[in-house]
């Protein structure tokens, strides 16, 4: 199987989904507008037709009979119609007997258009994990990065997905607030993950690759060498510092103590410095690259 002829490029898909068999249920993103992302700005978003993604699963399925987990890929596979999702899972338990988990990435706008009865049935079917960018906690910040959503419906949209039973993977940008937000951008999203129901959470780093500036710097009123060189910033060293106690970083559970986040906590200590010092180093190259590009 050649997956270069296969896929319909550019394929994203999350890191822990590496190992695992990936369906283009859409292609594209249906929403396309965050400034910082340029992962889908060169490609159309299409639904494809039902039909032509069973036989994509078709094909896969006899190439990876015995696979347990499926990505539903492009950027957003949750905008498809409750109705078709159902069918399609329907389909890949059919093709993948051992099938144990279905995911994808979900938008806020998307996970709070479906109902409760809906993601329950999608859960029920077997989509128990949904990726999700929650970027910032600061309502003018996600704002200025034109995320189509604002603090309260990502919240909202959160507590739908954890009431349906689903599992939750976030992830929160270092960076995004450059010099002049960031103790906004720190303190507002700290504010909101501890508030919203996550199982996983994860910390990306702001770098200007594809588009060095170009893409992102406008909607921040010019400063975006100020927000590349804020990478190197105590931003994310602020945000580890202030990990809760329980160890935000590997999942909610405030008001949840269990001998598993018991331990955690004793490990805390060492897992802050070893975080820390990671971070340092990340932050170090992180700047050097910042400073070729500009
Ligand atoms: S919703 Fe996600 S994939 Fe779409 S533009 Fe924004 S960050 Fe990129």
């Amino acid at each position: 199987m050649n997956f270069l002829d296969f896929y319909h490029m550019p394929l994203y898909r999350p890191p822990s989904e590496g190992d695992n068999v990936i369906v283009q249920a859409t292609l594209g993103c249906s929403f396309n507008r965050c400034t910082f992302c340029s992962m889908y700005k060169g490609k159309s978003y299409v639904e494809r037709p039902l039909a032509e993604v069973c036989a994509d699963i078709d094909r896969l399925a006899a190439a990876f009979p015995g696979a347990r987990r499926v990505f539903l890929a492009d950027g957003d596979a949750l905008a498809l119609p409750a109705g078709h999702l159902l069918a399609l899972i329907d389909h890949l338990r059919e093709r993948f007997p051992r099938l144990a988990r279905v995911s994808s990435y979900a938008l806020p706008a998307n996970l709070l258009r479906k109902s409760a009865g809906e993601l329950e049935s999608l859960r029920a079917a077997g989509l128990s994990l949904l990726y999700y960018g929650i970027e910032t906690g600061s309502p003018e910040l996600l704002r200025r990065i034109v995320k189509g959503a604002t603090p309260r419906g990502m919240a909202a949209g959160l507590e739908k997905a954890a009431a349906a039973g689903m599992k939750v993977s976030a992830t929160v940008i270092l960076g995004l607030g450059g010099r002049r937000h960031w103790e906004r951008h720190v303190d507002a999203t700290l504010e909101l993950v501890n508030r919203v129901p996550l199982t996983y959470l994860s910390t990306l780093q702001l770098v200007y690759c594809f588009t060095p500036g170009g893409v992102f710097r406008a909607p921040q009123g010019g400063q975006g060498k100020a927000q590349s060189a804020g990478n190197g910033e105590p931003l994310a060293r602020t945000a580890t510092q202030h990990w809760p106690p329980w160890g935000a970083p590997f999942g909610r559970a405030a008001g949840r103590p269990s001998a598993a986040l018991r331990s955690l906590e004793r490990d805390l200590p060492f897992l802050r410095e070893r975080a820390l010092h990671l971070t340092d180093q990340r932050l170090a190259e992180s700047v050097a690259r910042s400073e070729a590009i500009h």
